[in-house]
């Protein structure tokens, strides 16, 4: 990859999304997807160094860069090009599965009673403790492919079926050693209450006194996420988790407003987080600083429709120019799907999101949610060279669900 020079011509349609990513991702209209017909794109050492119309380019393009002697030329037969896609919310580490409590749950059956025969995240957390880090490295690549066949380039992955820290070091070990997409890791430590601990102040004090700490120390993540909600992280103890991660310099992420109107968003928001995350029940005042904020609203439309839920309110955060990103939220419990043509599905079908701003959402939106919008999510000069290669109009795009048209993921120039 070193130096290589590509030049990726006969594109039928290129997507760069300049005007989306010059928007910051908010109010995204379909003439921000800046599209070229007939395109070239000149990728240099995995970057972006010349995008544009194929009657516009010329050789000489190519002369800073050793010229047309040191290039591989790469026709991509008139199809379809668009920034690779950024999966900004998965939780992808974990072993075992919940199919068996998903049946109990559609059959009526209350949390009570699945916690009760052994059930809900507890199960999982046991079966991610029981199983190597070879056997979750195993399972998480496969995952991962899955996620690169749709076009996905970056991909962020959460801890948090560890619940002790030797456990929460294993997964985002095995999460920094997967092959293909970029790979964001955040540490999810306080995502529910530690079978180790007698309740979550306990199991938060230990957080704050040494795991958290220790995760800094030793750079196992790159960023930090809570979940605040009834019954699990109250606003004081995700305050105090919040005034930590900042003081140890960890950016801040929260799922947040997911099964009722509890104060997260409005809590978070104080520490200027890269995202706040499901935001279901944000409104009023609180959704209005949310939208004029930096904080990006990461949507997860697919563990609304699992949990027979609302979807959150993206036409009111998008009019009000809130910056809105897709995911599919993929964890064995409440969202077991990794297709992002789902997600997109419910975005345009339940959450009235138009096309433009579902695509935005997947490149620049979860770009800027990841804290990595000046190196991804657009196709423009000094940018990575991470793009899929569609067979058909980008118009077919989160459409049919199920189908998923892309033929090639290039991340920095290399097909992976
Ligand atoms: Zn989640």
């Amino acid at each position: 990859m070193k130096n290589s020079l590509k030049v990726f011509e006969n594109i039928g349609e290129l997507l760069t999304l300049e005007g989306a990513s010059r928007k910051e991702g908010r109010r995204v209209t379909e003439a921000d997807l800046s599209i070229i017909p007939d395109a070239v794109l000149v990728s240099h050492s995995g970057k972006i160094v010349w995008a544009g119309p194929a009657a516009k380019f010329s050789k000489d393009i190519l002369a800073p860069f050793g010229g047309e002697r040191e290039a591989e030329f790469i026709p991509l037969g008139g199809r379809t090009v668009t920034p690779g896609f950024v999966e900004c919310h998965t939780h992808l580490v974990f072993a075992g599965d919940r199919s068996e409590e998903f049946e109990w749950r559609m059959q009526g059956q209350s949390y009570q009673d699945i916690a009760a025969k052994g059930g809900g995240i507890l199960s999982t957390v046991r079966a991610t403790r029981t199983a190597s880090a070879p056997e979750l490295q195993v399972l998480a690549q496969e995952r991962v492919d899955r996620f690169v066949r749709q076009g996905v380039t970056t991909l962020e992955i959460k801890s948090g079926y560890g619940l002790n820290f030797e456990t929460e070091k294993k997964i985002l070990t095995v999460a920094s050693q997967l092959k293909g997409p970029r790979i964001v890791r955040t540490y999810l430590g306080p995502h529910s209450r530690s079978p180790d601990h007698p309740d979550l102040q306990s199991y938060m004090e230990r957080i704050l006194a040494h795991d958290l700490p220790k995760m800094a120390r030793e750079k196992l993540a790159d960023r930090v996420d809570i979940y605040i909600e009834n019954g699990f992280f109250d606003l004081a103890l995700s305050q105090a988790f919040f005034a930590q991660a900042q003081e140890l310099g960890l950016p801040i992420s929260a799922h947040v407003e997911q099964l009722s109107d509890f104060g997260g968003t409005a809590l978070a928001l104080q520490y200027r987080p890269q995202s706040v995350d499901h935001v279901v029940y944000v409104s009023g005042e609180t959704l209005q600083k949310l939208a004029q904020s930096e904080t990006t609203a990461v949507l997860l439309p697919a563990s609304d429709l699992y949990l027979k839920m609302r979807y959150p309110p993206a036409r009111e955060l998008l009019d009000q120019g809130a910056r809105c990103a897709l995911s599919t939220d993929f964890n064995p419990g409440t969202s077991p799907t990794q297709d992002l043509s789902l997600v997109g599905v419910l975005a345009r079908v339940e959450m009235k999101m138009k096309l433009a701003e579902v695509l935005s959402a997947f490149t620049v939106g979860a770009a800027h949610a990841l804290g990595l919008a000046g190196a991804v999510g657009s196709l423009t000069t000094g940018k990575a060279s991470d793009f899929a290669v569609l067979d058909c109009s980008w118009r077919e795009l989160f459409y049919a669900i199920g189908r998923h048209p892309v033929t090639d993921t290039y991340r920095a120039g290399e097909k992976l």
